[in-house]
Order: C-alpha cells, then sequence, then structure tokens
C-alpha cells in the first residue's frame, strides 16, 4: 500500500514503516561514530520505542554494547500500519542481534501488574545472571488504569489557579495563533499525577527490587522537564508539572532505598524536543521552534539521540555516578537553559508572527522533525512505492 500522512489535531495517524526504519538505522549509525560508552550490560527501557526511550535504547546498546529489553505500548500492524514504536522496536532488535547483543521488545501495557509479572520472569532468562543494571523509565502516556482499583485516569495539560492565555503556534500551518486553555478542576489534578507520576516508576523498582532481578550497583532513571517562565503556567506550574514534581520526589524516595545495594534513583531533566507527547502540548511547540533556531545557530543542538547519548557517556557512566545538582536532579537541559539562550528567547517570544514565523524561528525543523516521528518526509525514501506494513 501506499502511505501518506493524514494529521487531525496535530496528531498524526499514519506511520510508514520504511521512513521509520532508515531513521532508527541512522540514528545507530550516529551513536556508533562516538566514543563507546563503558556501561554496565543489562539495560531495561520502560518507554523504549519512541523519543527519549528510544535514544535511551540505542544509547545504550550501540554505544554501551548493553542487552537491551523493551517495554512499549504500540498498535501493531494489521490492515493498516502500526504505530511508529513498532517499527522502531523491530528494527533495534533486529540491528542489535546482528551485532551478536539480546534484544527484545515486548508490546504491553507496562502500567499494569500482569506486564510486571511477565517482564520480571523475562529478565531472569533474558539478561546473563537474571539481573538488570540499568531501568531507563521513560512512559508518556494520556492515561493510566490503576492496577489495584481497575479505575482509568486521564492526564490533562492545563494552567492550575488561573486561565491561560498566550502565543502558540499551529505548526502545520504554519501560524501563530493566540491560545487560551481553561484552568483545570481541582479535581484534574490528582489524576493527571496519578498517570505522570512517580507511582507507577515506584511499582516497577519496588517489583523488581523484590524479586531480586536488580542487580548491586543498579541505576534507575526517569525523565522530566522544567524549562522557561514562558512555558510556566501550562508547563511546571500546570497540572504537568506537578506530575513532574511528584515524579522528581519519588526518585528521592527510590534513592534511598536503592542505596542499600550501592545503586542510585534519580531524574533526568532534558530538553524541549519534538517527540509524539511533546507535540500536542500547547504553547511548547513555538517555545521549541524559537529554541532550536538559537541552539542551532549557537551549534548547541541536540536531538533526543545526542541528549541520551551525552547524558550516559559524559553525566553517568564516565564516573559511574549521575551527575546530580543540589535538588538531585540531572540537568541534561543545561544548554536549553543558558542565560544567552533563553534572552534570545525572551527577546522574540513577542515579536514572532505568523509573517516573521519562519524568519525568527525554526519552524521548518519543527516540523520536519514531526514528519519524521512518523517516518514522512524522510531523505531518500521512495513514498510513492508499494510499503509491506507486516
Ligand atoms: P514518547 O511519546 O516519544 O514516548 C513514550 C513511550 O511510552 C513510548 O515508548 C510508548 O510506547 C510508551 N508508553 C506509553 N504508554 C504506555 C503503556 N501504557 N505501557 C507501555 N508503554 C507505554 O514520549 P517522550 O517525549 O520521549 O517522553 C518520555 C519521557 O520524557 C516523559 O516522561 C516526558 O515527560 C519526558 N520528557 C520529554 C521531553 C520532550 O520535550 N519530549 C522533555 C523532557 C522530558
Amino acid at each position: 500500500m501506499i502511505i501518506e500522512p493524514k494529521i487531525i489535531n496535530n496528531v498524526c495517524l499514519t506511520s510508514h514503516p520504511v521512513g521509520l526504519a532508515e531513521l532508527v538505522k541512522r540514528q545507530i549509525k550516529w551513536t556508533q561514530e562516538q566514543p563507546r560508552v563503558d556501561m554496565p550490560k543489562r539495560v531495561l527501557v520502560l518507554g523504549g520505542s519512541t523519543g527519549y526511550g528510544l535514544a535511551s535504547r540505542i544509547s545504550a546498546a550501540f554505544a554501551g554494547g548493553a542487552d537491551t529489553l523493551c517495554v512499549s505500548f504500540e498498535k501493531e500492524p494489521g490492515k493498516r500500519a502500526g504505530s511508529p514504536g513498532f517499527y522502531n522496536n523491530r528494527v533495534v532488535d533486529q540491528e542489535a542481534q546482528k551485532l551478536g547483543l539480546k534484544a527484545e521488545s515486548i508490546n504491553a501495557d507496562a502500567f499494569s501488574h500482569d506486564t510486571r509479572k511477565s517482564v520480571i520472569e523475562r529478565i531472569k532468562t533474558f539478561f546473563d545472571g537474571g539481573q538488570v543494571d540499568l531501568v531507563v523509565y521513560s512512559l508518556a502516556s494520556p492515561v493510566r488504569i490503576d492496577p489495584d482499583t481497575g479505575e482509568t485516569y486521564k492526564s490533562v495539560l492545563k494552567p492550575i489557579g488561573q486561565n491561560f492565555k498566550g502565543h502558540s503556534v499551529n505548526f502545520l500551518k504554519k501560524e501563530v495563533v493566540e491560545a487560551e486553555i481553561p484552568v483545570c478542576e481541582e479535581s484534574e489534578i490528582e489524576p493527571t499525577v496519578k498517570v505522570m507520576g512517580g507511582e507507577d516508576w515506584k511499582l516497577w523498582i519496588d517489583a523488581l527490587a523484590e524479586a531480586g532481578v536488580l542487580a548491586r550497583g543498579v541505576k534507575t532513571t526517569a525523565y522530566s522537564y522544567i524549562g522557561p517562565d514562558i512555558t510556566f503556567p501550562i508547563y511546571r506550574e500546570g497540572t504537568i508539572g506537578q506530575a513532574k514534581k511528584h515524579l522528581e520526589s519519588t526518585a528521592h524516595e527510590l534513592d534511598e532505598k536503592l542505596k542499600a545495594m550501592d545503586g542510585e534513583a534519580f531524574v533526568a531533566v532534558c530538553k524541549a524536543l519534538v517527540t509524539r507527547a511533546s507535540s500536542v502540548i500547547p504553547v511548547v511547540p513555538l517555545y521549541i521552534a524559537l529554541l532550536f533556531k538559537i541552539m542551532k545557530a549557537k551549534g548547541i543542538h541536540e536531538g533526543c539521540m545526542e541528549q541520551m547519548y551525552r547524558m550516559m557517556a559524559d553525566r553517568i557512566y564516565k564516573t559511574g555516578q549521575a551527575d546530580r545538582d543540589e535538588n538531585q536532579l540531572l540537568r541534561m537541559d543545561d544548554w536549553e537553559m543558558r542565560e544567552d539562550v533563553q534572552e534570545e528567547i525572551h527577546a522574540l517570544w513577542d515579536k514572532v508572527t505568523t509573517e516573521n514565523l519562519e524568519e525568527l524561528s525554526d519552524i521548518v525543523g519543527f516540523t520536519q522533525d514531526y514528519m519524521e516521528l512518523h517516518g514522512f518526509d524522510v531523505n531518500g525514501v521512495d513514498y510513492s512505492a508499494d510499503v509491506d506494513v507486516l
């Protein structure tokens, strides 16, 4: 079949297996060209099929030489193509296996106890010694079913305390628009924390510890975002920010627990990037488009791949300990938050209009990254050719 992008409300409903495979192979090739990372060799990535989780997995396998087990929740292909992560996983598994590394992807709801149980059983036979050295927690989901009560929780991206009004962008139409997001109901905060906070991460680490499948010296990390004041009302001080604060305090709890086995737990604060999760957050795409322009001009731009490689190589395994700040956070957003970068964004924020959008921002780069997330607009791929989606 011929597959074309079908995008509704900034959500792309189709994906292109050939484009996705090409991009994953390029990321693997880039990683293999970097200096090796001296790291332990058994890695579990929860949410490893796209975005930061995928990049973490590729860094661990192809720069670190690690065996990797990935858990993600992707739509499998049938009459139609599957979701992007389905194809990404397949390519990572195949390319790692070609190098003699163990690599397997489990497609299941990571929030369920059944998945946890079956992953623990798989760890026992999959990894040498039946244990893991690193657990990356990179889930991003709009919904979670509580595994104990069966209740469904939905996360919302809304401001707390007052309505939000501000610049945003319709990146597909390349139009600057005024976004108005109504204040959240008090009752919407807790469900967002339930979905995107640290509860599930803790359930995983507790279950893995109890089953004895965490190796001595194990590390676990989850990813957060802070960002600048421009995005504070909708991100850090909004509903999602409360979930991230919960995730960060969960890290302290887990860190205490893992100390007993010379391990550590920490949150890495990552850079704002185009992923399936971030492109649906109001305001954030315009901020990212400006950020990309400025960071590219300064030669400090990173995609998920570059950022996760730098994290593993320079900020965790160089010394064997995560390089944390006074709040126990590993600041991978250090380049994004540089004063000179943020000053320039502030200067542009009130000047940017539909007319000068392409000149002032990297909206073209943003849209390119967005299309690539789904395997479209990839250089060298023949989109008129018939594709086997299976
Ligand atoms: P993403 O949408 O690219 O990836 C989400 C992953 O979660 C996918 O592998 C998906 O399959 C998996 N997933 C979702 N629900 C699942 C379920 N029920 N069971 C199993 N797997 C499930 O997202 P991302 O942007 O890479 O986000 C990963 C983490 O990084 C999130 O915590 C996010 O807040 C954080 N982060 C993102 C950014 C950004 O700009 N994108 C910045 C900083 C931090």
